[in-house]
């Protein structure tokens, strides 16, 4: 742990714990997976965050992905600026919720979309959808896949519930779900063969990125969306965190499968709440008013958040993400270069431009490969990365995010910190 605590970030903490609870708003931000204080955050600029202490990393963390440019960026600040100057909100349609859907469609297989406000509405309102549009309620989703924090999908999760080895989450009943390991293609056949006329829809990450970055195997979302052809159910594909991320059309530039519902956020509203879920106009139709399963929501497509999104989404073209690929790629290299200098089992893991390492010596392909994992070594590696300015995931099982932003600068401030942190891991 830190040999020297915050006093700011100290002091805002012991505050925020008295009114509210555990002091954060999103359980990881407390760092109880890795012990110390949480840094409290005065600023970001580019890939630098700066905390109450004004003490200064580089960020790693990208608030958990959607900051591909990094913080303010001058482009994005801009179009904020322009849009607030106008009104925050009107309760009426905008024409920036008309561009970003068009957007959205024009750079994935879409063919309507609904914004929302969170990843998890998206993933909420996707499952409503799709019970609606099949009459059935069986759901199946991949243990240690994370789809938010939706009841039906709260079982098995990945994220947070993975970092603070939660049970399933008391208030959750999940007797609608199956939990299947991921990558596991021959469990998903041997359900449908027994439930197949039962089941709504079949959920998956994109590739998974909420256990550690676990890749899909090769024919992995391709078996599952024919599985769900055969037998009627939807096959829903979650791109909240790799959509816009791993390149201009998320993951399925990458590994074109067809799904009938695709989930979207993080990214694509540029470090504002706003989220997504699309597909097929046929089933998108259903959705009220112009068919009956219903959903709505007072700040949905909120100006802001849309000219934000709108923002970064322009932004992001080809040579970002030729940025994204060889940063990731350079971090990952300098990473395992230091852990196995220093001698630390680990294992760098990847899909697309999205990483993490896993602290074991074992290949990991699923949740249960995931928590083989050394967590005491990781805890270490990350106190001595923050005692060295390098803002890491307080967690052994989230993804390692990069921005365009990072410089040499950055890189050498990397570089810099992981021998140290390396033999940190070492020696527990
Ligand atoms: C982050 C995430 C969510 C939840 O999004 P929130 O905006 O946090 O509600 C859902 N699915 C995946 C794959 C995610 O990474």
């Amino acid at each position: 742990m830190s040999d020297s605590e915050p006093p700011a970030s100290q002091a805002l903490y012991a505050r925020a714990r008295a009114v509210t609870p555990g002091g954060v708003n999103s359980p990881v931000r407390a760092f109880r997976a890795v012990g110390g204080t949480p840094r409290f955050i005065a600023a970001g600029q580019g890939c630098w965050l700066t905390d109450v202490d004004g003490r200064r990393y580089v960020d790693l963390v990208c608030s958990w992905g959607p900051l591909i440019h990094g913080h303010a960026h001058p482009v994005v600040v801009a179009a904020l600026a322009e849009a607030a100057a106008k009104g925050t909100s009107f309760g009426a349609p905008t024409p920036g919720e008309v561009e970003l859907a068009e957007e959205l469609v024009a750079r994935t297989a879409v063919e309507q979309v609904r914004l929302v406000n969170s990843g998890t509405e998206a993933t909420m309102s996707a499952l409503r959808l799709a019970r609606g549009y099949t009459g059935r309620t069986t759901i199946v989703k991949f243990a240690g896949c994370y789809h938010g924090h939706v009841d039906a999908l709260l079982v098995a999760a990945g994220s947070g519930v993975a970092t603070l080895a939660l049970p399933d989450s008391p208030g959750v009943t999940g007797t609608d779900t199956i939990v299947l390991p991921y990558n596991d293609l021959a469990a998903a056949q041997a359900v449908f063969a027994e439930r197949g006329d039962q089941i709504a829809a079949v959920i998956t990450e994109a590739a998974a990125g909420n256990m550690g970055v676990i890749a899909p195997r090769p024919g992995f979302n391709a078996g599952l969306a024919a599985l769900c052809r055969r037998y009627g159910a939807l096959f829903i594909v979650d791109e909240v965190m790799t959509g816009f991320r791993v390149g201009r059309s998320g993951w399925y530039g990458l590994e074109p499968v067809d799904a009938d519902l695709w989930t979207f956020g993080k990214v694509m509203g540029g470090g504002l709440p706003a989220a997504a879920f699309g597909g097929r106009a046929e089933i998108m139709e259903r959705l009220a008013p112009a068919g009956p399963v219903y959903q709505a929501g007072t700040l949905s497509g909120n100006p802001l958040a849309c000219a934000a999104g709108l923002a970064s989404l322009r932004l992001a073209t080809p040579e970002a993400y030729a940025t994204l690929d060889a940063t990731a790629a350079t971090v990952g290299k300098l990473a395992t270069g230091a852990l196995s200098a220093a001698g630390v089992p680990h294992r760098l893991s990847t899909a697309g431009n999205m990483f993490s390492v896993f602290f074991t010596d074992a290949p990991v392909t699923d949740y249960l490969g995931a928590q083989t994992q050394d967590v005491a070594a990781f805890r270490a590696f990350f106190h001595a990365m923050l005692d060295r300015g390098v803002y890491l995931p307080p967690s052994a099982y989230e993804a390692w995010f990069v921005s365009t932003a990072i410089d040499d600068a950055a890189l050498e401030r990397i570089a810099a910190a992981l021998p140290e942190a390396a033999k940190a891991a070492a020696r527990v």
